[in-house]
């Protein structure tokens, strides 16, 4: 059959890795075509992930600090809420940040196609659009199909008062009683926010540590502060049951921390995420894919088919954009015939919770797994006089170095603003610096970034009088 497209390079999926590739391929002179399922380009973080999530924490974050200072003489009364008006900001944040993209698509001369894409040949890909089936004739292919929220058996999904992260972040209402199964950092960040607009918010985690990719000291001053906010965190406990009732959503539980409430008007499920590298046809492309629906590249994100690529969520953890962004530009470039690799050292992660919690490279807990000799710069953010005036004390900066070079391995934040702070020290681990060089970088005062210096200061032994 004729194609009713041809093109240099399909990209399906248009989110972070599918626009940067779609982008940089025809930065490149390489005709694109990008091909997205859904009304709008950004995928998952444009659309219902990073970036409305972060527009809702900004609203949480205005009315904590409000009440905060109520204590110190500058008293607001209770926050109005206006749900319409604050779901209007979020929707007007998303679709300022998706509609630069369609310009850009444009500006490049990048061609969108609308409608879900099947691969049904090495070379071929069937594209369910608004006017019947397109095919589309390629000589190369990026897949950035992504992922979705896993949705765990046990709960009513059709019930709408059962959500995942998307659900959440519609904000029909502010439910008086909201449970989050699972503590990570999607379910932390949607408890902020609705705990900060009024909602009584339980959390179960089925592990012993909230969000458990990042190191306990770490997470203390987080579970510190939700302990006050919240109604209940628990730890080691696992939902085992969700029954829809007229009254609620009626849960039951397993494990070490029981919650009293057994009955929400809303429940969160937050529990992961899962790729989608099975449900695009990979098999008719002869695309290998894993049983959990990931798909295996080399550094230049080539799959086992050497003219198709794929980035981003589904080819592995961490699933976060900037590492689907810069796979994105590896791939792209590959594909315009440049040398390029996949090497960073590390990728940052960030839970903008509040405190927000960021770390980078090694922690602590990897590097007693593994056997590396490490050291450790701490400062605690009780000695920061900028801290002190924003009366958020409760921070700490933690540098991990490696003991026989002291190069710096690892970092990690808490704090507010920690995940604007942790770059510097992603910077640092690429560039391989010592702990001398962080320590000897007059760093601005006062700011929160100065503790990144004063913890290499501690780990060099020049600054000892803080504990
Ligand atoms: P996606 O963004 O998932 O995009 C894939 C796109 O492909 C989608 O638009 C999808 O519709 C499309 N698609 C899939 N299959 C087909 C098909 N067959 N045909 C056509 N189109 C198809 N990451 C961060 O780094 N920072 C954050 O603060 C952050 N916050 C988050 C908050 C939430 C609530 C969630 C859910 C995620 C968050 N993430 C965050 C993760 C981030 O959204 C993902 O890592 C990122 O979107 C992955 O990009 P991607 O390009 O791989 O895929």
């Amino acid at each position: 059959k004729k194609p009713d497209i041809e093109c240099q390079l399909v990209v399906l999926g248009s989110g972070p890795g599918g626009y940067s590739a779609a982008f940089r391929a025809a930065d490149l002179g390489v005709d694109t075509v990008l091909v997205e399922r859904y009304g709008t380009l950004g995928g998952v973080c444009l659309n219902v992930g990073c970036i409305p999530s972060k527009a809702l924490l900004h609203a949480a974050a205005v009315i904590d600090e409000a009440a905060a200072m109520a204590a110190h003489g500058v008293a607001f009364g209770a926050p109005k809420i206006d749900l319409d008006k604050l779901r209007s900001f979020k929707s007007k944040v998303v679709g300022q940040l998706t509609g630069g993209l369609a310009t850009m698509a444009k500006q490049r001369k990048v061609r969108t196609l609308m409608g879900n894409g099947m691969f049904v040949s090495p070379h071929e890909m069937e594209v369910q659009t608004a006017d019947g089936v397109k095919l589309l004739r390629f000589e190369h292919a990026i897949i950035a199909a992504g992922s979705q929220s896993v949705k765990l058996p046990a709960f009513p999904w059709d019930d709408e008062r059962v959500m995942d992260s998307t659900g959440a972040l519609e904000l029909k209402d502010v439910p008086k009683n909201l449970l989050v199964v699972g503590g990570g950092i999607i379910g932390l960040e949607m408890a902020t926010v609705y705990s900060a607009l009024g909602s009584a918010v339980t959390v179960v985690e089925f592990m012993d540590q909230l969000i458990p990719g990042a190191d306990t000291d770490l997470i203390r001053p987080l579970a510190k502060r939700l302990g006050n906010k919240l109604k209940g965190v628990h730890l080691k406990t696992k939902v085992v049951s969700a029954k829809a009732t007229k009254k609620g959503i009626e849960v039951g539980y397993e494990g070490d921390s029981i919650p009293e409430t057994t009955l929400f008007d809303r429940v969160l499920v937050a529990v992961g995420r899962s790729p989608n590298g099975n449900k695009i046809g990979a098999d008719k492309a002869g695309v290998a894919v894993t049983e959990r629906g990931f798909i295996n590249v080399d550094t230049q994100m080539r799959t086992n088919v050497p003219h198709i690529f794929a980035i981003g969520d589904l080819v592995g953890q961490p699933m976060l954009a900037h590492k689907a962004t810069h796979e994105a530009h590896v791939a792209a470039q590959a594909v315009a015939g440049q040398k390029s690799h996949f090497d960073a050292r590390v990728i940052p992660s960030v839970a903008y919770t509040d405190p927000e919690i960021a770390w980078v490279g090694v922690t602590e807990r990897e590097a007693k797994e593994k056997g590396l000799k490490v050291g450790v710069g701490k400062f605690p953010w009780a000695a920061s006089g900028r801290a002190i005036g924003i009366d958020r004390t409760e921070g700490f900066t933690k540098l991990i170095f490696d003991e026989e070079t002291h190069r710096i391995v690892g970092a990690g934040i808490v704090g507010v603003h920690a995940g604007d702070l942790i770059s510097e020290l992603a910077l640092a681990i690429e560039m391989g610096s010592e702990a001398a060089d962080i320590a000897l970088t007059i760093h601005p005062h006062p700011t929160l970034g100065e503790s990144v210096g004063m913890a290499a200061e501690v780990y060099e032994g020049t600054i000892t009088d803080l504990y």
